[in-house]
Parts: C-alpha cells; sequence; structure tokens
C-alpha cells in the first residue's frame, strides 16, 4: 500500500478521498488553490500545498504546479478524483514518468475508452451495443450526411473527445446537418483541443443507465451493478439511483457483464464507467466511457456495499479486486440528489458566498458527501455542486420517504440551494412510479415557469 498520497482535486471529492485513505492507513497531501484557502476539509489532510490562484487554469489544471508539490511532498500517488486532470492522459502519463503512481487506468487504457470513438470500437468487439452511427469520426460533410440518411433523422453530432455535457449538436434534417458538421468541427478543436467529430442517432425518449465497473492489474474486471440518472438538465445529472427502476433484471445483467468484458478487453485498471442510453424497449445503446470515479458512485456502494474509492486506492497499489463477481449482490435501493448552489427558479443562476446557516441531515440509512458547512464561503470559481445527500433504504419507496425526510430536515441559508428542486421531485408522481426520461426534469421545469 501506499505510504503517501497526492489528491489532486477540491470540495467533496476531496474530502471522500481522505476518508477512504484515512481509513487504509495513508497520509493525504491536499493541493487548494487560494480560492479555496479557508475551506475546513484543509484541516483533515496531513499537509495542505497551495498550488495558485483561483482559476482552474493556474491551480487545479496546472500539470506542472501540482507535479512539484507532489515532488515536495514527496507522495508515491495522485488520485485525480473527478473532472480537472481525471480524464487526461498526458496527465497520467506525466505521472508514470515521474514514477508517481497515477490512481487510475494507464495513459494507454484511457486512450482506448475514454476518446468516444475509440471507445465504440472496443465495445463493438466485446458485444457491448451501441448506437448505430458513423464508424470512427467524420471528416466531410457529404460523408456525415450519407451516414445519416443510412440510420435515419433526428441524429446528434457529437465531440470525440466531449464531456460536461457540453460539444453536442442534435439535428433533425440534412439542411441542419450540413450546416453544423464544420462548426461542430472548430468548438470541438477549441473546446477540446481535438476536432473529431462523429454522428449517432439520436434517441427521443431514452432513459440514461450507467454500470460501474472496477478493472485491476491482474486482469480481473468486476461490475458493480447499474445507477439510472436520467433526470438532468442540460446532459448534466441531479438525482441518481440504484438499481434502475423497472429494468428487467434478466437484460441489466448481460450489459453489466458486456460491460466488464469491455474494461477487461482493455487492460483497463481502476474504477470506470460504462454509459448507457436505454430506449423504450430496454435496449442498451452505449454512449461513451467515463474513465474515473464518477459523482454519483455512492448510490452503487449503498446498494453494495463496496467502497469504491478505496478500491481504486488498493488496484493502483498493485492488489487485485477484493471482491468477486459472484459476491456483489444488490441489497436494497439509494437515491442521491446533488446539492448546488443555484436558484432553480431564476433558471439555476449561481449562489455562491457565505453559509451562515447549514443543519444536515442524519439518522438512519442518510449519507452525507460534503465539504460545506456553517462558516464556509462557497467560491464562485468552480462547479456549483455543495454536496450529495444520499439515502439508503429496503426498497424505492421507502428511499423515496427517506430522501424526502432527509431533505425537510435539511436548512441552508443565506444562498440559495437546489434543496427545494429537490424536494418537489419526491413528491413528483412520475419519478415516485419510476422510469422517467432525460428530458423530464427540463420538461417539468418548463411546465413549472422555471426553463
Ligand atoms: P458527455 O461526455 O458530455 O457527458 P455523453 O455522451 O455522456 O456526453 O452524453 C450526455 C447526455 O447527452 C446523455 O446522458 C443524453 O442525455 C444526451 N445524449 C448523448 N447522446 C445521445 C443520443 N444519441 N441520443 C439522445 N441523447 C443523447
Amino acid at each position: 500500500m501506499f505510504r503517501r498520497v497526492l489528491i489532486a482535486n477540491r470540495g467533496e471529492i476531496a474530502l471522500r478521498i481522505m476518508r477512504a485513505c484515512r481509513e487504509l492507513g495513508v497520509e493525504t497531501v491536499c493541493v487548494y488553490s487560494t480560492a479555496d484557502r479557508d475551506a475546513p476539509y484543509l484541516k483533515l489532510a496531513d499537509r495542505a500545498i497551495c498550488i495558485g490562484p483561483g482559476p482552474s487554469k493556474d491551480s487545479y489544471l496546472n500539470i506542472a504546479r501540482i507535479i512539484s508539490a507532489a515532488e515536495l511532498a514527496d507522495v508515491d500517488a495522485i488520485h485525480p478524483g473527478y473532472g480537472f486532470l481525471s480524464e487526461r492522459a498526458d496527465f497520467s502519463e506525466v505521472c508514470r514518468d515521474c514514477k508517481i503512481e497515477f490512481i487510475g487506468p494507464s495513459p494507454e487504457a484511457m486512450g482506448k475508452l475514454g476518446d468516444k470513438v475509440e471507445a465504440k470500437r472496443y465495445a463493438k468487439a466485446a458485444k457491448v451495443p451501441v448506437f448505430p452511427g458513423s464508424e470512427g469520426a467524420v471528416e466531410e460533410v457529404d460523408e456525415a450526411v450519407e451516414v445519416a440518411a443510412e440510420i435515419g433523422y433526428p441524429v446528434i453530432i457529437k465531440a470525440a473527445a466531449g464531456g460536461g455535457g457540453r460539444g453536442m449538436r442534435i439535428c433533425h434534417n440534412e439542411a441542419t446537418l450540413r450546416a453544423n458538421i464544420s462548426k461542430a468541427q472548430q468548438e470541438a478543436a477549441a473546446a477540446f483541443g481535438n476536432g473529431a467529430v462523429f454522428i449517432e442517432k439520436f434517441l427521443e425518449h431514452a432513459r440514461h443507465v450507467e454500470v460501474q465497473v472496477l478493472g485491476d492489474k491482474h486482469g480481473n474486471a468486476v461490475h458493480l451493478w447499474e445507477r439510472d440518472c436520467s433526470m438532468q438538465r442540460r446532459h448534466q445529472k441531479v438525482i441518481e439511483e440504484a438499481p434502475g427502476p423497472g429494468i428487467e433484471r434478466k437484460k441489466i445483467e448481460e450489459v453489466c457483464k458486456n460491460a466488464a468484458r469491455l474494461i477487461k478487453s482493455a487492460d483497463y485498471a481502476g474504477a470506470a464507467t460504462v454509459e448507457f442510453l436505454m430506449d423504450e424497449k430496454q435496449n442498451f445503446y452505449m454512449l461513451e466511457v467515463n474513465t474515473r470515479v464518477q459523482v454519483e458512485h455512492p448510490v452503487t456502494e449503498m446498494i453494495t456495499g463496496v467502497d469504491i474509492v478505496k478500491e481504486s486506492i488498493r488496484i493502483a497499489s498493485g492488489e487485485p479486486i477484493s471482491v468477486k463477481q459472484k459476491d456483489v449482490k444488490v441489497n436494497g435501493h439509494a437515491i442521491e440528489c446533488r446539492i448546488c448552489a443555484e436558484d432553480h427558479t431564476k433558471d439555476f443562476m449561481p449562489s455562491a458566498g457565505m453559509i451562515d446557516t447549514w443543519r444536515a441531515p442524519g439518522g438512519l440509512g442518510v449519507r452525507m458527501d460534503t465539504h460545506a458547512s456553517a462558516g464556509y464561503r462557497v467560491p464562485p470559481n468552480y462547479d456549483s455542486m455543495i454536496g450529495k445527500l444520499i439515502c439508503w433504504a429496503p426498497d424505492r419507496e421507502q428511499a423515496i420517504a427517506r430522501t424526502e425526510r432527509a431533505l425537510r430536515e435539511f436548512e441552508v441559508g443565506p444562498i440559495k440551494t437546489t434543496i427545494p428542486l429537490h424536494l418537489e421531485m419526491m413528491h413528483n408522481s412520475d419519478f415516485r412510479r419510476g422510469g422517467v426520461d432525460i428530458h423530464y426534469l427540463e420538461r417539468a421545469l418548463k411546465a413549472a415557469g422555471h426553463g
């Protein structure tokens, strides 16, 4: 096991990783920007090192500064968390060159699965169903038009290196496709440093279902079942749950098995998520592979009892996955609400600033993953998520009741948060029935005059 790990991230995930390290007896070094200088979680690290000013490019995205901190603190490994540098193969490579273990996949495995076009190739070979669409990237407009004619409209143009719900364009006919291809290429080049785009069938009424997988350095891959993340706004997840309501178990079993096979085929070591869209007939189509731990990993931890972050650290240190596939059982139901510092009645306007009141819920089956507390100032520089409320219960109905109860206890002020939106959703009859599609929330917000 490692002696000392550097955490190249901030906020709740930095704290989550610190907790895992502490339980493993591993020392932690946390880096921070001046915007996070007063964050209370830094006190829980064995050492905290300032790596620069607020803008991410000068701190959390600055590879040279993070490596300097790692060398200064003499760490054996770096955990990148999610976002920031977590999916950058060049960062994983720099770590290797500096003889620091990157807690995540090798640059090679990341190259195979992190690129959406490459991942589709591996997926096909592993019998993982993918969307009908272009074979690889499309260069010319005519090529895109030809593929679209074959698969039928609507189609979606996506960036091979895209992420965070950006770089996607939906086209309902040939004219819009023609008008958008070169724009999408230019945009992708500017935003992701890679202009490659591809097209695939656009699914109108889909659910987002993803599979958590762990791979290790000994050729093992184990899946930890699925999560349903269909409650989204602007392609960003808002509520996640596990297991997926109403999904035929035989079907999901096969999808999960194939997802694990895909991870294994890429010699992948670490935590990965294979994301799918599921249509009304419960056909699955792979979207992409996320080559890192995800925001919503706790719902899987709650239903399987597997500590995904600890596993990722153990795997990086060379240990095999601690559980066998046959022992990974689904126990009960878990729901996660992402709590963001935003006003959902004002088009989700960010609401940064000082938190005076913070009364977090508790009790049986209630888990809070957060770095916030009374006296914490939410900096305006970063993602607005200030915590996650995760509730577990023996079944979905009780998990909803528990989430509702916990949200009622939850008091934050004077900043605005998305707690009221989550409460609305726990009362929403469509959500309670289960199986809403990925556009449901946006439709509901619009109907309520919040869209
Ligand atoms: P990102 O890497 O930016 O998160 P994804 O490929 O994971 O991009 O897609 C994010 C979201 O965009 C999906 O959850 C879904 O809501 C929507 N989306 C992506 N591809 C399609 C598609 N082919 N049909 C319908 N919706 C899609």
